[in-house]
């Protein structure tokens, strides 16, 4: 696996790969690699003869109370999962190589970005893209592959590559779980103990909720209880639970298919997202 660590070297990686024929799909992370970054990895291996991932924690999706220092960094693990998955490329720069210090542009979408993360956490969403706008740019794949468990994410990456004209295909993959159903992420070691006890019954009440409203349960009364479910079990602070349009995020008072039910709630110092479709 090549490594490059400046725009300079990239471009000289990038040019050695386009010898080999075939389509590029690129996979960025903030790396601290677990199952479900290597799942987006199997699903570029599969669609694409050329892989790409990135590491690079991306200081503008940080607002100043979060962990931008503290976030986990395990490069050298993550190397060695890399090269085992038989990824060609890993772009790692530092913050100074993405971005000039003069640097004045950020990507801000309208619409799916007025609600949910957005606004516990402003100016997130211009952050991951103004990012992954760049290393769409800098590395030109064909294909790209995000998480659902990023679901807002996920539908504001297709949003703007799309408005911007950006020659690439985003595909979306399903959340990778642990057994008991908590879904993947590098902050799950911020858990203590109690937490990680607690952590799973997000996803089972958010599965309980999505069958009881698709077997026709009332919306209202379901995401009530669902709230209340969640503080009896022990969750903190709860930024939302709600069951919005798939495509435009809109709030759903009736049950218009496609829809998801998602949650962002705290457990101690830890906040922890999930989404699931309700079918
Ligand atoms: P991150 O390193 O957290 O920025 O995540 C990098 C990519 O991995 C994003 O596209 C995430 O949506 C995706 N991802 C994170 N956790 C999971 C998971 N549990 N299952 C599938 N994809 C995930």
């Amino acid at each position: 696996m090549i490594i490059s660590r400046t725009r300079k070297e990239l471009e000289i990686a990038l040019n050695k790969l386009s010898e080999i024929p075939g389509k590029l799909a690129l996979v960025p992370t903030m790396g601290n690699l677990h199952q479900g970054h290597l799942s987006l990895l199997k699903i570029a291996k599969k669609k694409a003869s050329k892989t790409i991932s990135t590491i690079f924690v991306n200081p503008l999706q940080f607002a100043p109370d979060e962990d931008f220092e503290t976030y986990p960094r395990e490069e050298n693990c993550d190397i060695l999962k890399l090269v085992e998955e038989g990824v060609d490329l890993l772009f790692a720069p530092n913050v100074n190589e993405m971005y000039r210090q003069n640097s004045k542009t950020t990507i801000n979408v309208g619409g799916l970005t007025d609600c949910l993360c957005a606004l516990s956490r402003p100016g997130f969403f211009d952050g991951v893209a103004t990012v992954v706008t760049k290393l769409l740019l800098q590395a030109l794949p064909d294909i790209a592959i995000f998480g659902e468990k990023d679901y807002q994410q996920l539908l504001v990456i297709k949003r703007f590559t799309t408005d911007l004209d950006i020659p690439v295909e985003i595909i979306g993959a399903p959340t990778i779980r642990e057994k008991d159903g908590l879904a993947l992420s590098s902050r799950n070691i911020y858990l203590d103990p109690k937490s990680r006890s607690i952590a799973p019954s997000m996803f089972s009440i958010l599965s309980q909720h999505a069958s009881n409203i698709s077997n026709g349960s009332d919306i209202k009364k379901s995401l009530k209880l669902a709230r209340q479910n969640m503080h009896d079990l022990g969750f903190d602070k709860i930024d939302y639970l709600d069951l919005r349009n798939s495509q435009t995020l809109e709030t759903c008072s009736d049950l218009k298919r496609p829809s998801r039910l998602f949650a962002a709630a705290w457990l101690g110092s830890t906040r922890l997202i999930d989404n699931l479709t309700v079918t």
